[in-house]
């Protein structure tokens, strides 16, 4: 009897320090997924909730008159940020500073890439987000424009071909070697036929589904979370970035929205849906309006889907939802036919929404993020601070996302404009030129911009707070000290990123280096 006690207790201790052995294995954290959508020159004033009671005077001007119901419902339960810019408000050197922590001198994506411009590449030696997270056991997916990659005559089904017919080339096909660590490839450089797009998967093979974009991807995007051919290991956690189209240009006709949604907006006068102060109706691109509100519209939709299905599939509350854009769109502000490229608060700002699991309560904030911030600020939520590269510039701004006292905050976000520099006889791009910079702070935005000698040929200097609408070009007296602490926060933003202008100590005469 006494024999069977012992034997019971030795028995019970054994089962005790086998649990006290599993259990830290049990208490693991699962790791945390992350879906990242971000469609092409989506304003950030292209959202309703903007004119909801509880984000009044979040923004400093109206909202557009748009429909974003799923957006709206998203944001009531994330962070969403009011002052998140595109430093370099172009499609590729936003992308390169997105996924790799760099500004655009450090990232090889300077300008827009195509063929003529060898000089702006993504670095195939840049440690990208995607390249980080594979070495933490992750699958990753990408599914839409990427464009980061200069295009070469390499089309997978016409060897020693472009698999753009244009030239000069924009649209370009990238191979295995180029997708620092995407193991899901559903993608294409750059195209601009929303109902005619094409993409290419893992081994090259090309799709034309003859649908709206983002409605395809979505669907794409939907059969990866549920595994539907396989395209994930289902042990692993997942990063997926989703990069829409629309509402890039064109946006002229019904070939370029669905009819649906451009039905919400066919019947409103232009002046009601260009109603911003600094906007004007009469100029041609405003016919634009309703196809460019209506992709808009459409796209909110495809994200909810997107929402709605990590929620059927249970992953909602282990995954990091963002919804942001490369870069905004002016649609006749400022009477510019430039959509993008300019510092005025329609092109520079942008959109940015993120739930992460355990995020306890909605909140606006108004940090300065720019873009290579996001890369070491999602690493930090994702608990990878440790795996941040060293040579990453942009911050890890993660304790400020959680509101943790003493976070750290930028006072400044840094803008950069370049252009084509010279070119060689065979007319490619041998360099870019770095036209102007600027800085905008909570209350200011002042751009310099030179000459082909590097001399000040303009500048832009708003009083954001007293002027959101940026109707009134001030006179820059640089020895006011209000200019002065300007110039001094982009003399600190130039060095930190390295910036040719910093290294060439262009302006020395305004900016102390
Ligand atoms: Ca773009």
């Amino acid at each position: 009897m006494q024999k069977k006690i012992i034997l019971s207790a030795i028995a019970i201790c054994f089962l005790c320090v086998s649990v006290a052995c599993l259990s830290p294995a049990k208490k693991h954290k699962k790791k945390p997924n992350l879906v990242y959508v971000f469609p092409d020159q989506f304003r950030k004033q292209a959202l309703n909730f903007w004119n909801h009671p509880e984000f009044k005077d979040a923004i400093r001007t109206k909202a557009d008159p748009v429909k974003t119901p799923q957006l709206d419902k998203f944001a009531q339960e994330a962070l969403v940020l009011t002052n998140a810019v595109s430093n370099c408000p172009l499609c590729s050197p936003h992308r390169g500073s997105l996924f790799t922590g760099l500004y655009p001198g450090s990232s090889g994506v300077t300008l827009n890439c195509n063929a003529e411009r060898p000089i702006s590449s993504l670095r195939d030696d840049a440690i990208c987000i995607s390249d980080v997270l594979k070495t933490e056991g992750y699958n990753l997916a990408y599914f839409g424009k990427w464009h980061l990659d200069f295009p070469t005559p390499n089309d997978p089904v016409n060897p020693g071909n472009y698999v753009d017919p244009r030239r000069p080339a924009w649209d370009t096909y990238s191979p295995k070697d180029k997708r620092h660590g995407f193991d899901y490839w559903y993608s294409y450089g750059t195209w601009d036929v929303h109902k005619d797009p094409h993409y290419y998967d893992n081994d090259g093979n090309r799709f034309d589904p003859k649908e709206w974009s983002p409605k395809h991807e979505t669907d794409e995007v939907i059969s990866y979370l549920n595994n539907e051919k396989g395209q994930r290991d289902q042990n692993k956690p997942f990063a997926l970035f989703l990069s829409m189209n629309p509402p890039h240009n064109p946006y002229n006709s019904l070939n370029d929205c669905l009819e649906e949604d451009y039905n919400y907006y066919k019947e409103v006068p232009l002046n009601e849906l260009l109603h911003r102060e600094n906007a004007n109706p009469e100029m041609k691109k405003a016919s634009s309006a309703p196809f460019y509100f209506a992709n808009v519209t459409g796209v909110d939709r495809e994200f909810g889907r997107i929402v709605d299905h990590l929620k059927k599939i249970g992953e909602y509350e282990n995954t990091i939802v963002v919804f942001t854009s490369d870069h905004g769109e002016t649609m006749c502000s400022q009477n510019t036919n430039d959509p993008k490229n300019n510092i005025y608060t329609e092109a520079f700002d942008v959109p940015f929404l993120i739930r992460w699991p355990q995020m306890k309560k909605a909140r606006v904030d108004n940090i300065l993020l720019g873009t290579p911030d996001i890369m070491p600020t999602l690493l930090g939520l994702m608990g990878y601070e440790h795996k941040i590269p060293n040579e990453v510039q942009g911050k890890d701004y993660s304790k400020a996302f959680k509101n943790e006292k003493d976070a750290q905050r930028p006072s400044s976000a840094l803008y950069i404009k370049n252009v084509n520099g010279n070119k060689n006889n065979d007319g490619l791009v041998t360099d870019y030129f770095p036209l102007s910079r600027g800085i905008k702070t909570h209350e200011y935005t002042l751009e310099l911009i030179i000459d082909k000698k590097y001399n000040l040929k303009k500048t832009r200097f708003f009083n954001d707070n007293k002027d959101p609408y940026q109707l009134n070009n001030l006179a820059v007296d640089k020895n006011s000290p209000v200019v002065q602490q300007l110039l001094t926060e982009l003399a600190n933003e130039l060095k930190r990123s390295d910036d040719p202008w910093y290294n060439k100590k262009v302006l020395n005469d305004w900016i102390k280096y």
